[in-house]
C-alpha cells in the first residue's frame, strides 16, 4: 500500500515517546512528501530497531535526529545519533545475524551491559530488501552513527 512516510515516522515517535522518556528525538524533512509503496507494518519495524539502537547505545540526553531526504528515484530516511559510532571495519557486519560491536571505553553503553541478541539489523536488512530498498550505516563526522534506509519511489498507482 501507499503511504507518507512522514506521518508514519511521526506515529512510530509518538508511540515510543513514553519508551524513551528523556531523549531527544526531532524529525527534519519536508512536509511534503511523495507516496512510498511499503508495508507499515514492516517499516514500523525497521524504524523502532533503529531508534532502540540510537538509544541503547548513546549516552542518555544526546541527542537523535531521524531526518527524510526524497531523491530522485528514492526516499532516504536516517536515523543519527551522537554515540560511539560503529567502526569503519563492522560497518557491513553489523548487518549480519547476531553480529555485535565491543564497545570498550563507552560507560553505560558497553554491550556487555547491554542486552540483545545481535538480530535486530539484521531482521531491518531484510525487510528493506523485501522492499527492495538499501540499509547501510555511516560515521557522522561530527561523531556518532547514521544508519540510512532507501525506499524506491515508484509511479503513484492505486
Ligand atoms: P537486538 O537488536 O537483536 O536486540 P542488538 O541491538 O545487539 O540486539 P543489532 O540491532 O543488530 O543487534 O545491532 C548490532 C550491533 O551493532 C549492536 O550490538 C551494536 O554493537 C551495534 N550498533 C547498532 N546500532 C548502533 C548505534 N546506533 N551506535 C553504536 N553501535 C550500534
Ligand atoms: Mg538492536
Amino acid at each position: 500500500e501507499w503511504y507518507q512516510v512522514r506521518a508514519l515516522i511521526q506515529d512510530v515517535l509518538d508511540r515510543l515517546s513514553s519508551l524513551f522518556e528523556g531523549r531527544s528525538i526531532q524529525l527534519h524533512g519536508p512536509r511534503d512528501l511523495p507516496p512510498v509503496e511499503l508495508d507499515y507494518l514492516y517499516l514500523d519495524q525497521v524504524l523502532t530497531n533503529l531508534l532502540e539502537n540510537a538509544v541503547r547505545y548513546t549516552p542518555p540526553g544526546t541527542p537523535i535526529d531521524v531526518t527524510i531526504q526524497p531523491q530522485e528515484h528514492e526516499m532516504l530516511i536516517s536515523v543519527a545519533d551522537r554515540g560511539p559510532g560503529i567502526p569503519q571495519a563492522e560497518q557491513k557486519l553489523v548487518f549480519d545475524k547476531f553480529y555485535r560491536v565491543l564497545h570498550h571505553k563507552q560507560p553505560g553503553t558497553s554491550n556487555t551491559s547491554t542486552p540483545g541478541s545481535g538480530l535486530g539489523l539484521a531482521v531491518c536488512k531484510g525487510l528493506i530488501e523485501a522492499h527492495e530498498g538499501r540499509i547501510w550505516v555511516e560515521s557522522r563526522p561530527q561523531g556518532g552513527a547514521q544508519l540510512f534506509i532507501a525506499l524506491p519511489l515508484r509511479p503513484f498507482e492505486h
